[in-house]
């Protein structure tokens, strides 16, 4: 086992990295034994499995509540650990890590165990790379421009062979095929298209494949891949999961232990590893992410309602509109609608140049799901794909006071509207 050296106490090999619903001290690494969650498991109401997200992001993953103890865990800064514990060195575990990963796995649903990683793309790499050489993954034309590139140059050296399909639920079932690894991102960065994960599920066991379901847009709080058939969850933890757009970070959560452990060595070796105080600072955002989700989404909600009328603007994206292409089955598949909202304006790329670039409160910035409002033409980046119309621009809502940010959104689409 390349993961972690033999626990002290039971000689476990392979101590899971999240202990939610276990007796956490049991494979805590020795010397962090009070690092470990301690939620009495029978006191009523404090159950970890009865407590809803909200609880969960401020109760999990804290140091048990032992004398003196303090009630949050540190960035522990240690590459290297004393021998004999269920931790040897900073590569392969670190109890700031394990604190996350908690979170992040109660978050996801009984019986998750979560994996952090330095960035997103940390993520996404390691998983992708249990595609065995030569083998077929399928994935989507319309996702984020980082995946699609980076598994298009893995089809490139011959590593992969990349079969990438029209971003439709039925594209991506019929392409399963034959396939080793089935990829979807849904709702999809920048476009909110989105796929049935059931459905693509359901194929891809039939072929024998792993679903992997990039959720970065739908967060925990809003999809449930694992519930519906995927394997394997990935999400950009920089955005709305850490949520103050000062750390990079990202986050594989799977149910299936022999997944969890492979994941686990190809963090270890592949060295995409959070940095302790990056851990740290994510789960600090994590513990009121319920709280900013839920003002994201509900600000997102009412700009898009409003942005439907006005002069300037063509369309509007946003998965809670009855109008919207996805909003039945986000209906069906999340649980909130998310807090993007894309636009396209009638004056197309220069129109939406012209309103990014001209608004105070929202940031004209790339990146996603932080507590402050920003916005950007996706088109402007040449690696985005060509599925994406010229002129989006892409809202990520933040948790300002909705006035003041449809008041200055309005400042910029009032300069581009025709008629005004
Ligand atoms: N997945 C999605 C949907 C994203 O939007 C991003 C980044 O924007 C990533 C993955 C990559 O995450 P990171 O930038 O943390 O590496």
């Amino acid at each position: 086992m390349l993961t972690a050296a033999p626990a002290e106490d039971d000689g476990n090999p392979d101590p899971p990295l999240h202990t939610h619903g276990h007796d956490p001290s049991a494979h805590a690494p020795v010397g962090f034994r009070h690092m470990a969650h301690d939620i009495p498991p029978t006191a009523p109401g404090h159950r970890p499995a009865g407590l809803s997200p909200a609880s969960l992001a401020v109760a999990a993953g804290r140091p048990a509540r032992e004398p003196g103890a303090p009630m949050n865990t540190p960035p522990v800064f240690s590459s290297t650990f004393a021998a004999g514990g269920a931790v040897a060195y900073g590569r392969t575990g670190n109890p700031t890590w394990s604190a996350l990963e908690e979170v992040l796995a109660a978050l996801e649903g009984p019986g998750c165990r979560a994996l952090s990683f330095a960035s997103g793309m940390a993520a996404i790499t390691a998983v992708a790379d249990l595609a065995p050489v030569g083998s077929v993954v399928v994935s989507q034309s319309v996702a984020y421009s980082g995946t699609r590139t980076q598994l298009a140059r893995w089809a490139e050296s011959g590593r992969i062979q990349l079969r990438e399909v029209p971003t439709t639920s039925r594209a991506v079932a019929q392409a399963a095929a034959g396939a080793a690894v089935v990829w979807v991102e849904t709702p999809t960065n920048p476009t909110l298209e989105m796929i049935d994960i059931a459905e693509v599920a359901r194929a891809a066991h039939a072929a024998g494949a792993l679903l992997v379901v990039d959720s970065t847009f739908a967060t925990p709080l809003g999809q449930k891949p694992l519930d519906l058939g995927a394997d394997i969850v990935v999400h950009s933890a920089t955005k709305y999961l850490s949520g103050h757009s000062d750390v990079l970070l990202g986050a594989v959560v799977v149910r299936d232990a022999d997944l969890a452990d492979r994941l686990a060595q190809n963090r270890t070796l592949g060295g995409g590893i959070p940095g302790p105080m990056e851990t740290w600072i994510a789960l600090r955002g994590l513990r009121t992410f319920p709280l900013r989700w839920e003002r994201s989404c509900a600000n997102a909600a009412e700009l898009a309602r409003r942005c439907v009328n006005h002069p300037a603007v063509a369309r509007v994206r946003h998965l809670g509109l009855p109008t919207d292409p996805g909003h039945d089955l986000a209906t069906r598949q999340m649980t909130s609608f998310g807090a993007i909202v894309s636009l396209e304006l009638h004056g197309g790329a220069q129109a939406a140049e012209s309103v990014a670039s001209g608004t105070s409160l929202w940031a004209h910035a790339t990146s996603l799901g932080g507590v402050e409002s920003s916005l950007e033409r996706r088109r402007r980046w040449p690696e985005e794909s060509t599925d994406v119309p010229d002129g989006l621009l892409r809202l990520s809502v933040g948790i300002e006071d909705v006035e003041d940010l449809w008041s200055d959104l309005c400042s910029g689409l009032d300069s581009v509207a025709p008629n005004l």
